[in-house]
């Protein structure tokens, strides 16, 4: 892996997203990350975060056309709520191991990774109806 240059930026960064599984959006790093940084642009928020997902740190989680990050790179689903957008992290070998399996059908791309995702209506937004 090539060397990063780990800015005060991009470790504030890292920090806010460490053990933090909300999958935020560019606008909820930045809110956080302003905290300490307050000079900082939500441009270079959003630079920093696609750098760090391109470098493998992170990873880049896209819904309804919204990109959000994560620290979890180890291979999951998410199960996704249709009305509030919130992502629940879903981990099934079985699924993973299935989904590959059937993939080998596909001729065109050798098929190395999936990523499954669940919609429905999370408990939260539930309780309110
Ligand atoms: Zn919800
Ligand atoms: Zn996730």
């Amino acid at each position: 892996m090539a060397e990063i240059k780990y800015t005060n930026q991009r470790i504030e960064i890292l920090n806010y997203l460490e053990g933090n599984y909300t999958h935020p959006s560019v606008e909820q790093v930045y809110g956080a990350v302003r905290k300490k940084l307050t000079r900082i642009s939500k441009a270079t928020v959003y630079q920093n975060l696609k750098f760090l997902s391109e470098k493998g740190l992170i990873r880049e989680v896209n819904v309804k056309g919204v990109s959000r990050f994560e620290p979890m790179l180890e291979p999951h689903h998410h199960a996704i709520c249709r009305n509030c957008s919130r992502i629940i992290d879903f981990r099934s070998e079985d699924l993973t191991e299935c989904s590959l399996n059937s993939a080998k059908k596909i001729k065109e791309i050798k098929v190395d990774s999936v990523n499954i995702n669940f919609y429905g209506i999370c408990a939260k937004c539930r309780a309110v109806k």
